[in-house]
């Protein structure tokens, strides 16, 4: 028997989606994605980004507390494994695998079924739709949120993947707080609206902050490299590329190598406790084979304003994988719990209970 909504994904937008949808007895079936080495190291794991970052500190209603009991409590103790080791009574957030836990747990909770595969295929051309999984199964759903997030993209350095959650990030609000990167000097790279972002803001934690870009001029809008050229705590190297990041096993990242364009055999070392990559973000939609509208960057469209509607009728999309602009936990996990009152709304009108 088809599913009435499937759930593609397992970050915030996906287990949003799964609470509201299985409050609304849907019953939801959530692909969780596979637990695999390669899905950790292209940055789509299973339970999305949050899995590979550190303290959330800006999830409202998440203050610092002693959250041990609190967590320990909530999520069954099949998954404390996973939770972060903290010392008793120690006074933190959450962190980002904590909270995708306590979303995991809420959603099953109210009865989601989750499967730990990927989606391969779907064909959206039939319906019920066709979804197609890593272990060869099919599985047919009336409706179908897509919530897959989007991975930030690195330069591919050995180092860059060494260093993360060590010095290394790609979400300066995620992780520019952090004590490590107090007072040190941080390195940005990418000429972008996001590294300049990424810089202006990381100039309230940093002493200085290096934005190194491949090219003479910024892609950025005028207005916001305007305000990065005018930070006195930002310095900027241009024509240059990173060649390496420096560090070591205690300390994490300590210095970054840049490489100058104009002359492949100058390098300067720059002392650095924090790298930043700021080269964009690709929305993780491969399987999808082109049967949903997206913009230019490969982002789903939605169709309808302010509504997660596809350009396929009852298929819906929330979080990463449909925003190029917020890319916040909690702007995904608001439009998850739209897709999933736009899915049931749907599935209502069609008269599929
Ligand atoms: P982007 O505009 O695509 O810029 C990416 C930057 O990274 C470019 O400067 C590019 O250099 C550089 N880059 C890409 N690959 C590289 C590589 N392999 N090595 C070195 N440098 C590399 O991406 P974005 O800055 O993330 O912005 C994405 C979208 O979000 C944009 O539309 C932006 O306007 C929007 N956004 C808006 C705001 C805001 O308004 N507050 C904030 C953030 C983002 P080149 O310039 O040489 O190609």
């Amino acid at each position: 028997m088809a599913e009435r909504v499937a759930i593609i994904g397992s970050g915030p937008a996906a287990w949003a989606a799964a609470i509201y949808t299985a409050r609304a007895n849907l019953e939801p079936l959530l692909f969780e994605g596979l637990a695999t080495q390669e899905n950790f190291d292209v940055g789509r794991p299973p339970l999305g980004q949050l899995m590979i970052t550190t303290e959330v500190e800006n999830y409202p209603g998440l203050p610092e507390g002693d959250m041990k009991t609190y967590l320990t409590t909530a999520i069954d103790p099949s998954l404390h494994y996973l939770l972060t080791e903290r010392p008793d009574g120690e006074k933190m957030g959450v962190s980002g695998p904590d909270m995708m836990l306590l979303m995991k747990q809420q959603g099953l909770n109210y009865g989601t079924r989750t499967e730990g595969v990927d989606v391969t295929e779907v064909d959206f051309s039939v319906r019920p739709f066709k979804l197609t999984t890593s272990s060869g199964n099919t599985v047919e759903a009336h409706s179908v949120i897509v919530a897959t997030g989007a991975r930030a993209n690195y330069l591919g350095l050995e180092s860059e993947q060494r260093f993360k959650n060590l010095g290394v990030s790609a979400c300066a609000v995620c992780d520019g707080a952090l004590p490590r990167f107090r007072d040190k000097p941080l390195v940005v790279v990418g000429g972008g609206d996001s590294a300049m972002e990424e810089a202006t803001y990381l100039s309230k934690f940093g002493s200085t902050v290096y934005i190194v870009h491949r090219r003479d001029e910024f892609r950025a809008s005028k207005i916001m490299a305007q305000r990065a050229l005018e930070n006195p705590k930002i310095d900027v190297k241009w024509n240059s590329v990173i060649d390496e990041i420096l560090g070591n096993d205690d300390d994490g990242v300590t210095a970054v190598r840049i490489r100058s364009t104009e002359d492949e055999n100058r390098t300067e070392e720059l002392a650095a406790a924090g790298y930043f990559a700021a080269i964009g973000h690709t929305p993780n939609t491969d399987f999808l084979g082109g049967q949903l509208e997206t913009n230019a960057k490969g982002y789903v469209t939605w169709t309808v304003p302010f509504r997660t509607n596809t350009s396929v009728e009852g298929v819906f999309a929330a979080g990463d994988v449909a925003d190029d602009y917020y890319r916040q936990a909690v702007t995904a996990a608001g439009s998850g719990c739209m897709a999933a009152l736009d899915s049931e709304r749907w599935l209502a009108a069609q008269g599929i209970e």
